[in-house]
């Protein structure tokens, strides 16, 4: 039986695995053009012409786990490890708000010990109010971004952050092969399972949380079949919210020698898997990722015409910038604040977008769910 033609597989509403296999493979340009601009009217049409910012603080790269991949785990001795000061936290948030982005989000390396919960739990509390005095009536957007927690600290930090309408939290899966899972995740201390993620995503949404997980994209030895079943198990999960960027080698992690795709290749994976992604599952939000970025310069704007509708501008201090290194040549770190009106200004005019300025911008697909109206 021969193949039906790709103009006619993209007005499809459905797809199954072989037509997902069939989009994630596509190399011909103008067919891959094709997808992601399908994606991308997809996306206008569930979503409207905006995108939302959320002003990215990397507040930590102290990390207690070991992840292969990743170039702040643990084991990496060479790495300079800091923590922002709850004052640092709150500047970023100040300009963050004032540039107009509506949400914060706070990442970083992961511990769970009470020390730490204890000053997240306070961060989040005096973010809420400077928002609140700033005029946001409700409080700002927060993104949480601190990895396995227990359901109890999930609900402190929900509590303290203030506004449960615009309250979010990522946590990526990773991958879906769970073999491919363990891989990533062997070490000799503390090692993340794939229960314990699963556990966590399940608690999150208990907690009140609109979800949002996502995978890396061009790992060794990761197959389309494997991106596949990403997506089908995005779509499981019924998550909110999606973040996905290409894996990138680190020499701050334990993987150098199994490579990474080739840049070419792996651009046009990547943005292969947001756009059947964004088909698959058009009423989340998905996440332009920084790794894109250091990828390819202008990597976020083609995520945006890939299909994204979420942008992530870095607010973090200048001064431990360059420490968040999770992999080799991270984009950004010498970037100043007023950079990010730069970016502004490059999206507005590659994208054909819109930047919806002063709101929440909360996902539809958790909206609709909750039966809450748009913000
Ligand atoms: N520790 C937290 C958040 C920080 S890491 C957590 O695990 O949730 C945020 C994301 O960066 C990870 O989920 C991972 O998908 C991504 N990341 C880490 N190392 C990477 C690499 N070498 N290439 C691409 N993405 C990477």
């Amino acid at each position: 039986m021969s193949e039906i033609p790709l103009t006619e597989l993209l007005t499809q509403e459905k797809f199954s695995d072989d037509d997902l296999a069939r989009l994630l493979r596509l190399t011909d340009p103008s067919d891959c053009e094709k997808l992601w601009r399908e994606a991308y009217d997809r996306c206008t049409k569930v979503h409207g012409n905006n995108i939302y910012f959320r002003g990215l603080i990397e507040v930590s790269n102290v990390c207690t786990y070991d992840c292969r991949y990743c170039g702040i785990r643990k084991g990496n001795r060479a790495a300079f490890r800091y923590t922002l000061t709850k004052e640092e936290i709150l500047e970023a948030v100040r300009y963050a708000l004032e540039a107009g982005y509506g949400s914060v989000a706070l990442q970083s390396g992961e511990r769970d010990d009470p020390k730490f919960v204890d000053f997240i739990e306070d961060v989040l509390a005096a973010a809420h109010r400077l928002s609140v005095q700033m005029g946001i009536a409700e409080g700002c957007g927060m993104t949480l971004s601190f990895g396995e927690q227990t359901l109890e600290t999930y609900r402190r930090w929900a509590r303290a952050a203030g506004n449960p309408n615009a309250l979010r939290y990522l946590l990526r899966i990773e991958t879906s092969n769970r073999a491919l899972f363990d891989h990533l995740h062997e070490s000799t201390g503390k090692s993340k399972t794939w229960p314990a993620r699963l556990q966590a995503l399940s608690d999150l949404r208990t907690a009140g949380y609109q979800v949002g997980t996502g995978v890396m994209i061009g790992i060794p030895g990761q197959t389309i079949e494997d991106l596949v079943r990403d997506i089908r198990m995005f779509e499981s999960l019924d998550v909110d919210m999606l973040g996905m960027g290409p894996y990138l080698v680190s020499h701050g992690g334990s993987m150098v020698e199994e490579g990474m795709m080739d840049k070419g290749p792996l651009l046009t994976l990547t943005r292969n898997m947001l756009a059947a992604t964004r088909l698959a599952l058009p009423t989340v939000n998905m996440a332009a990722a920084t790794a894109l970025e250091t990828l390819h310069s202008g990597g976020r704007s083609l995520a945006i015409l890939s299909g994204c509708n979420v942008m992530m501008p870095n607010v973090t201090p200048q001064r431990t910038r360059a420490s968040y290194q999770l992999y080799d040549n991270k984009q950004g770190t010498e970037a100043t604040p007023d950079s990010n009106v730069a970016l502004e200004g490059e999206l507005l005019r590659t994208t054909g977008r819109t930047i919806g300025f002063n709101r929440f911008g909360s996902a539809l697909h958790f909206r609709k769910r909750t039966d809450r109206p748009e913000d």
